[in-house]
């Protein structure tokens, strides 16, 4: 099974409601959709939106990059050697992880189809059901309030709120949310890089002395502020995890060896895709470090390979955050990942198990 080319497409679907955060507001999914295709018909799917404020990926920088420097390198190779394909991949250009993602997925697609097998299989095996928290979007605390009791009655029993707008309306926002759904749902908060260490000390401390327990805080400050993670980390008893201030396996090592968080959120957009992501998941093992699964807003395409990956490394992998699926107001894609509200389960399909993606549109640079 020979790689013979790499074409794009661009997949649209609109949000159930519009996705806030400190650094953003998206009312629709756009993603870039990467098809590898091979000399025995076999295609393998890839996906990655423009997560500019994030990764500094455009759509325009992903099909470039994939098209300039990452397919020439790969035409012609063979599935069988996905470590020598993966190397490729990561060593065809800096950066630019979530072009590297995309590709990398399809190419992970492609290997599982190749010896018929689920991709999470493949990876090590595991039981193929896992449950997924859902995002509540920083609002007015009515609605964030109103969101969050309706996310309950759908099942989700984690619910991850967005903060870091305001932090004496924070504090409020998710006191009340704690009131309204105690006791039927974990909260964790992401920052969103929304807080100085010293405001996210003094919002965690108030809370904490309110009696809030949260599972865990996000990201409360600036990316490249690792002291000040460090800071947050030692002064409050809530678990700190890490997510836009690590990307790939080297930043995670020296965030644990600086003891700057308890917990890493791995994402395919940030690793570059699935072989940095395992590297992550397994480096964290072995120092007892926790780890989440999340997404950008991806649909069920690129979250079904983060989905594999969690179900094989659920030893440490202990959170999911993958509710790209579910806030998309409908499912492009028939696949053997199956998403219903909190449940995500994994069929026996091949691969990925993508039959199928409804509404592809060329990509128009
Ligand atoms: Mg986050």
């Amino acid at each position: 099974m020979k790689i013979t080319d790499i074409r794009f497409g661009l997949l649209r679907v609109p949000l159930k409601t519009p996705f806030k955060t400190a650094l953003r507001t998206v009312e629709a999914v756009e993603d870039i959709v990467v098809t590898v295709h091979t000399d025995t018909g076999h295609v393998g799917y890839g996906e990655a939106p423009a997560t500019a404020v994030i990764t500094g990926d455009t759509h325009g920088s992903i099909v470039e990059a994939i098209g300039r420097y990452i397919a020439p390198r790969l035409v012609g190779e063979d599935i069988a050697n996905l470590n020598r394909i993966t190397q490729l991949i990561q060593g065809a250009l800096e950066r630019n992880t979530s072009a590297k993602a995309a590709v990398e997925i399809a190419v992970y697609d492609l290997f599982g189809q190749l010896y018929g097998a689920p991709l999470y299989r493949l990876l090590g095996g595991g039981d193929p059901v896992i449950t997924t928290d859902i995002t509540i979007s920083v609002d007015y605390i009515d609605k964030m309030v109103a969101d969050s009791i309706s996310a309950v009655d759908r099942g989700f029993e984690s619910l991850k709120i967005k903060v870091g707008k305001d932090m004496g309306v924070d504090v409020e926002r998710v006191k009340a949310i704690y009131a309204a759904v105690e006791g039927r749902a974990l909260l964790r908060l992401d920052a969103n890089q929304g807080w100085t260490a010293k405001q996210a000390v003094h919002a965690i401390g108030t809370l904490e002395d309110a009696g809030v327990r949260l599972e865990l805080v996000e990201q409360p400050v600036k990316a490249h502020d690792l002291e000040g993670m460090k800071y947050v980390t030692e002064r409050v008893n809530t678990p700190i995890m890490a997510d836009e201030s690590v990307f790939g396996p080297r930043e995670v090592i020296d965030l644990i060896r600086m003891r700057a968080a308890d917990i890493i959120n791995i994402k395919l957009m940030k690793t570059g895709g699935l072989s940095n992501a395992i590297r992550i998941a397994d480096i964290s093992a072995l120092y007892g470090v926790e780890c989440m699964i999340g997404c950008m807003l991806e649909t069920s395409i690129s979250v079904a390979a983060a989905v594999h990956l969690a179900v094989a490394k659920s030893n440490v992998i202990t959170k999911v955050d993958l509710d790209g699926p579910s806030l998309c107001a409908f499912n492009p894609v028939d696949g053997g990942v199956q998403f219903n509200e909190s449940e995500i389960s994994v069929t026996d399909a091949p691969g990925l198990g993508i039959r199928e993606i409804r509404g592809l549109e060329p990509y128009r640079a």
